[in-house]
C-alpha cells in the first residue's frame, strides 16, 4: 500500500527502531550463544505450586480474577507491592500511593503522558534502557544525556545540564534515573551521590523518576536504599515482578507523590483501564504465600556465580584494552573499546562467529558510533557464557588491534 503512510501519525513516523528489537530476533537462533536477552532465570520458581495457585484463581476465584478491576490496582496487589519495595529499602511506602501498571514499561510511558510536553526534555543517564528511549521519542521528548562513570550519574554532570536546561529555556518534564545495577551499565549509584542528585533536582524544581528493577538482585544481599526512601515528594519510584518473579505476567507500579497521584492514575486508566487481575492476583499469591525472598536470595546468587564467570572470560580471552564496570548485582557487564570502535559493525562480526551481544548504540540518545556492549549474564548457563566470549575473542581482539 503506497499511501500507508498518510494514515501514520508524526509521532509514529518518528519512532525509531531500537536496534535491540532486531538483536533479540537474531538472538532465537538456537547456534548463537546470547549475550543479548537480559531475560530472568524462571526455572527455580516453584512452577507446579505456583500452577495450582492459578488454576485456583480461575476455578475458584473466577468471577473475581477474571473481571474488571479498580483501575489503581487491587488493594491486596498494591500492599504486596509495598512489601516489595520493603525489600528495597522503602519500609514505610503508602498503598494508598500506589498505582499498578502492566509492567514498569508501562510507568514510563504513563509518566511520559502524566508529566511531559511533546519537545519537552528528559534528561537520563548515558547510556540507559532502551525501553524508556522508545518512550520518550514516542512521545516527542527530547532525551538530553548526563555524564556518568563507572558509578553511575556524575552529579555535577546533572547539575550542569540542568543549568545549560535553564539556560536555553527548556522545560524538563524529569529526571530518568536507574540508580541500582543499571541497564545497561550494572552501575550501583553510591548512596552519597543518591542525595546529591535528590538536592539538585530539588534546586531546579525537577521531579525524578526513579527506576528500580533490580535493586533487590545484589550480590551481597543487601540493596542501597533508594533516592525515594528519603525523598519521596520529589520521586515518582517504580517497581516491577518482571525480575523477582516474572516479566510474563505483566504487573508492575509506580509509588507517586500525593499530590500527583490523581494525574498519574487517571493518565494510566486512559491507558490501560487496569493491569490484569489475574495477573495482579497471581502475584499477590507469590507475595503472601510463597517465599518469594528465597527466590530472590536463590537467583541472585545464580546471577552472581554467572557474573562471576562471564568476568573471567572477559578478562581471560579478551584484550585488556576493553574495559568493564564490574556488576556488582542486576543482569548486566557493560564494555568499553577503545575509542574509535564501532560495535554496532562488531555485532555483525560477532554474529558470524556465532555469539550476539547489543551494541552500546541502543542505550544512548547521542548520534554517532559508539565503542561499548552490553553482555547479559541473566539467562545462559556460565559455560555458554565463556563459549560466547571464547567466539567474539577474535572479533573483539581484532578491533581493538585496528
Ligand atoms: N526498566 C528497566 C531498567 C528495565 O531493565 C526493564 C526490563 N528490561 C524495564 C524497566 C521494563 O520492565 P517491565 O517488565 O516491568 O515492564
Amino acid at each position: 500500500m503506497s499511501q500507508s503512510r498518510d494514515f501514520l501519525s508524526q509521532r509514529a513516523l518518528g519512532v525509531k527502531q531500537s536496534a535491540v528489537r532486531d538483536v533479540f530476533d537474531i538472538a532465537m537462533d538456537p547456534n548463537l550463544v546470547s549475550l543479548a536477552g537480559g531475560n530472568p532465570w524462571l526455572s527455580g520458581l516453584p512452577l507446579d505450586e505456583l500452577g495450582k495457585t492459578a488454576g485456583e484463581l480461575v476455578s475458584r476465584h473466577g468471577t473475581e480474577s477474571l473481571q474488571y478491576g479498580p483501575g489503581q490496582g487491587l488493594e491486596p496487589m498494591r500492599q504486596a507491592a509495598c512489601t516489595v519495595m520493603a525489600g528495597d529499602g522503602i519500609p514505610d511506602a503508602d498503598p494508598e500511593l500506589v498505582v499498578i501498571t502492566p509492567g514498569s514499561q508501562a510507568a514510563i510511558d504513563t509518566a511520559c503522558r502524566a508529566f511531559a510536553n511533546p519537545g519537552d526534555v528528559v534528561v537520563v543517564e548515558d547510556p540507559t534502557f532502551v525501553g524508556a528511549l522508545t518512550s520518550f521519542n514516542t512521545w516527542e521528548l527530547d532525551a538530553v544525556a548526563a555524564g556518568t562513570d563507572e558509578h553511575g550519574l556524575i552529579p555535577a554532570e546533572l547539575d550542569a545540564t540542568l543549568e545549560l536546561m535553564e539556560a536555553e529555556g527548556r522545560r524538563v518534564a524529569f529526571l530518568y534515573t536507574i540508580p541500582s545495577f543499571a541497564n545497561p551499565s550494572g552501575a550501583l549509584l553510591p548512596e552519597d551521590r543518591r542525595d546529591e542528585i535528590a538536592r539538585i533536582c530539588a534546586k531546579h524544581g525537577v521531579l525524578i523518576v526513579e527506576d528500580n528493577p533490580y535493586g533487590q538482585i545484589a550480590f551481597d544481599g543487601r540493596p542501597l536504599a533508594p533516592i525515594a526512601a528519603k525523598h519521596r515528594d520529589q520521586v515518582v519510584y517504580l517497581g516491577t515482578m518482571s525480575k523477582i518473579f516474572s516479566p510474563g505476567v505483566r504487573i508492575g507500579w509506580a509509588l507517586v507523590p500525593a499530590a500527583l497521584k490523581r494525574e498519574f492514575y487517571l493518565s494510566a486508566e486512559s491507558a490501560f483501564i487496569h493491569a490484569s487481575t489475574h495477573g495482579q492476583m497471581l502475584s499477590t499469591a507469590f507475595v503472601d504465600h510463597f517465599d518469594w525472598q528465597g527466590h530472590v536470595r536463590e537467583v541472585s546468587g545464580l546471577y552472581k556465580e554467572r557474573a562471576e564467570a562471564l568476568w573471567d572470560a572477559v578478562k581471560e580471552h579478551w584484550d585488556p584494552a576493553v574495559e568493564f564496570i564490574r556488576p556488582q548485582g542486576g543482569f548486566f557487564l557493560w564494555g568499553s573499546l577503545p575509542e574509535g570502535a564501532d560495535t554496532l559493525e562488531l555485532m555483525t562480526e560477532g554474529i558470524k562467529a556465532g555469539a550476539v551481544f547489543v551494541p552500546g548504540a541502543a542505550f544512548t540518545p547521542v548520534e554517532g558510533t559508539h565503542s561499548t556492549l552490553r553482555l547479559a549474564f541473566s539467562f545462559v548457563e556460565a559455560e555458554k557464557l565463556v563459549e560466547g566470549v571464547k567466539r567474539l575473542a577474535p572479533v573483539v581482539n581484532e578491533a581493538v588491534a585496528r
